[in-house]
């Protein structure tokens, strides 16, 4: 059985405010939105990804 305390989170860049990947997170370790530098291929560099809704 899916446990409630892994939630599916969108992933967006905060360069270009596109929605660049989909995640899983841990409520019980990232109780605040996540925050991830990751590769945004429309940049074409690392940029700050913030879980968005
Ligand atoms: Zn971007």
């Amino acid at each position: 059985m899916a446990s409630d305390k892994r939630v599916k989170v969108t992933l967006e860049c905060q360069t270009c405010k596109r929605r660049n990947y989909i995640t899983m997170k841990n409520k019980q370790n990232d109780r605040e939105r996540i925050e991830l530098k990751k590769y945004c291929r429309w940049d074409r560099v690392h940029t700050v990804h913030k879980e968005t809704r």
